[in-house]
């Protein structure tokens, strides 16, 4: 049985892609040095494959950023503000990534392409941008040098590419009219070149991914595959593609996906289990079938028996020399390596599985399945004993929690008054101005913070130097606040690496791994924590600070909290109960550090949650049901406080217009989000909803180091109020300023209150 992998992690099992790529930006070493780099890691994460006995193995699955941005570059997708530049090849493809490139000084700022993210995970892809009549050029410059460079290894490859309709379907046509499937015409031809090239190299199949068939599709986006496989199988008989899908079941989208004229499907039988029970039904006769059987997005272990008993009725059906056993999807969202968690004790260790574990595990179901040998034998009792471990493990399941769980009821998730009785009370209580100003939570992160905790962390520190050296911080940044005259305050969040990890460090049922990163976008990573188990609060987690923040200043101090929507969404979860239990479980221990927050005198507390539209499902017909647990997730972590309280949300993204119900369904009593950086239109959505509560909508973009105006914000404020009543309106700006500079962040505020001064007088 062939064993096959869809891609495997580039970033390096040290982030040695980042560091080298950062390098480079940052003028340090030269492009040669780079590109060794990037090939040195491509040759080792090849052996690896092959030394786990991988049959099928990817290339073109690396990239110095992104995979959608690689193919813009493959098919000649470059704006003609890219195009016309006098720079190198590699300039132009981080000048379309970034917006800069070292070595480059342009007279003018650059737009680099959009970023967005793919699909419903946290890697965010380049967004193709088509002119009205854009043509393709076919450059196979990269899937051919990587498939060279892989035969001068001896090592054969599967290369992969994004299909023509994902990356049509996810791409943004430069006019407002016109459909960017109707481009396809123009770009099989480039496709089909692409292609040529590489199958002339001497790739005799190649993997081309088409996740697109994972979600709602058009009538058009159907007859598009249709036609693109069609015409790539006449063009090019010899050559034969495995039509990869995942991130869900393809459901409806089944038969078209079986009977697209391809030599291969793969399918994700981990997210799309339900597509199993038809799948040996409509698939032709003669096709090669890739079960996904090994989750590629998460970090649990597979129960490597249970996936052997489920595939083997296809197996039987299908017969063994038409099946390959791959990962769920590419390895990308994985980890890279286990064996560098030092940290993690070996039964926690023995439930999981990172990217390089996941290969063997692809490798022993394969071997399994035909009959095993001895070794296999041996490696499927470890397997099984690690699967009873984690089921029994006191450590995954807690009495009180599940107890608890149990009695949670609607009125946990509802405030005890309505939003026009607490907003009274608040008012009277808070007393605050029209048009008050606020900031979103963290103040610039610098040198000395990180310093800090990196030396607390190494053991470097003691306990009362650290948090010495935090309180200064915090006595600085309300000394700051207050001296620009803001009104509601915050502590600043020196404290937090991150807003999702310092939770985790802190809440029972979960685990922070130190290597366990994930590529994010081009050179960013994130390192999201393990919830393994039930999860509870043994103590609170940031009361003191906040006590602290709040004796600094008479002005109300915001307690600072992350929502169970986002700590869930950006973890890796448990895989053996729903979603939407891990989240309740979450939702209440935030609920629990409320309700101390609130005791210990605390007037303002927020609740971030950014990704809450990030979790939405990928297809329609389940996204109410996500929101109706989302929501609950959140009153239950909120609703706990008593009307004086103000509960504050912070949302990143504006693109509200389907979900704006929902979110006005958390009844938090003021909002904050994004909306600067579209000039207010996001605000759009609040022309035919009237949005109940308050809101403030960002007035300058934290992303930009330019200090905004104080007349620019309160021309959006302005704007504002034509869509919402003045009443409601808070003055802050779109997000944390953690990423900023102090000379930047000074200037900026003070233009802020200004701005809000002056919408006082006149709006
Ligand atoms: N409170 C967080 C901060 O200010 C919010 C960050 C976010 O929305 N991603 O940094
Ligand atoms: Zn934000």
């Amino acid at each position: 049985m062939l064993s096959a992998n869809l891609g495997f992690p580039r970033i390096g099992k040290d982030r040695e892609l980042k560091k080298a790529v950062e390098s480079y930006w940052s003028g340090a070493t030269s492009e040669a040095q780079l590109l060794e780099v990037a090939a040195h890691l491509r040759a080792e994460h090849w052996r690896l494959q092959l030394a786990a006995g991988i049959d099928s193995i990817p290339s073109n699955d690396f990239s110095l950023y992104d995979q959608m941005l690689d193919m813009s570059v493959a098919l000649g997708v470059i704006p003609p503000r890219f195009a016309t530049l006098d720079v190198t090849h590699l300039q132009r493809y981080f000048l379309m990534a970034r917006g800069q490139a070292p070595g480059v000084q342009l007279p003018h700022e650059i737009k680099a392409l959009e970023m967005t993210k793919w699909f419903d995970t946290n890697y965010h892809y380049l967004t193709p941008e088509f002119e009205p009549n854009q043509t393709f050029t076919p450059d196979a410059t990269k899937p051919l040098a990587e498939l060279r460079e892989a035969q001068a290894l001896g090592i054969a490859t599967r290369p992969v590419v994004i299909g023509p309709v994902t990356y049509l379907s996810l791409g943004k046509l430069r006019s407002a009219t016109g459909d960017r499937l109707d481009l396809l015409d123009a770009l099989l031809p480039a496709y089909v070149e692409l292609l040529r090239q590489i199958s002339t190299a001497g790739a005799t199949w190649v993997q081309i991914d088409e996740p697109i068939l994972a979600t709602d599709l058009s009538d058009k986006q159907r007859e598009s595959l249709v036609a693109a496989y069609r015409t790539i199988a006449a063009e090019l008989p010899q050559l034969n593609v495995m039509l990869a899908t995942y991130f869900g079941p393809l459901a409806e989208n089944l038969s078209l996906a079986a009977n697209l004229s391809t030599a291969g499907l793969h399918v994700d039988l981990v997210r799309g289990k339900e597509d199993a029970a038809s799948l040996v039904d409509v698939i032709p006769a003669g096709k090669v079938v890739s079960l996904g059987l090994v989750e590629g997005r998460n970090i649990w272990r597979t129960n490597a028996i249970a996936a052997l008993a489920f595939a083997q009725p296809l197996v039987d059906q299908l017969g063994a020399d038409r099946v390959q056993i791959a990962p769920s999807c590419s390895l990308l969202h994985a980890p890279v390596d286990l064996d560098a968690e030092t940290d993690l004790d070996d039964e926690l260790k023995s439930w999981l599985a990172f990217g390089k574990q996941k290969l063997a595990e692809v490798k022993l179901i394969a071997t399994a399945i035909l009959g095993p040998d001895d070794a296999t034998r041996a490696a499927l009792e470890a397997n099984r004993q690690a699967m009873i471990s984690r089921q029994t493990s006191e450590r995954v399941i807690s009495p009180q929690v599940q107890g608890r769980v149990a009695f949670v009821d609607e009125h946990m998730q509802r405030r005890r008054s309505s939003f026009p009785q607490r907003r009274s009370v608040q008012q009277a209580s808070l007393g605050l101005p029209a048009f008050p100003t606020t900031t979103i939570g963290s103040f610039p992160q610098t040198a000395e913070i990180r310093q800090a905790r990196a030396k607390r962390r190494k053991g470097e520190l003691s306990h009362e130097t650290y948090v010495a050296t935090m309180q200064a911080q915090i006595r600085e940044v309300i000394a700051f606040q207050e001296e620009v005259g803001l009104d509601l305050l915050v502590h600043g969040e020196p404290e937090r690496n991150d807003m999702v990890e310092y939770f985790g460090e802190s809440l029972a049922g979960f685990a922070i791994t130190r290597n366990g990163w994930v590529q994010s976008y081009g050179s960013r990573c994130v390192k999201p924590p393990i919830i393994y188990g039930d999860v509870s609060r043994p103590r609170p987690m940031t009361v003191e600070w906040i006590e602290f923040a709040q004796s600094c200043s008479t002005k109300p101090v915001k307690g600072m909290l992350t929502g169970p929507v986002t700590i869930l969404c950006w973890s890796f979860v448990r895989d053996d109960q729903p979603r939407s239990e891990t989240a309740r479980q979450i939702a209440l221990a935030i609920r629990d550090e409320v309700e101390d927050l609130e005791k210990a005198g605390v007037r303002v507390i927020q609740i971030d949650e950014p990704a809450l539209r990030e979790g939405l499902p990928l297809r329609k017909r389940d996204w109410n049901a996500y929101l109706e647990w989302a929501g609950d997730s959140f009153r239950l972590a909120s609703s706990v406080v008593a009307d004086e309280t103000q509960i504050h949300t912070h949302m990143c993204y504006c693109e509200f217009n389907d979900i704006i119900e929902a979110i006005a369904g958390l009844d938090a009593d003021v909002i904050s989000i994004e909306t600067s950086r579209s000039d207010m239109e996001l605000l759009d959505a609040f022309v035919d909803f009237r949005y109940p509560n308050e809101i403030g909508p960002g007035v300058f973009d934290i992303h930009s180091p330019q200090a905004p105006t104080s007349e620019s914000m309160f021309r959006l404020l302005t704007k504002a109020a034509e869509v919402l009543n003045p009443s409601q309106i808070w003055v802050n700006p779109d997000c944390g300023l953690k990423t900023r500079k102090w000379e930047e962040v000074r200037p900026a505020l003070t233009n802020m209150v200004k701005a809000a001064e002056a919408a006082r007088q006149s709006l």
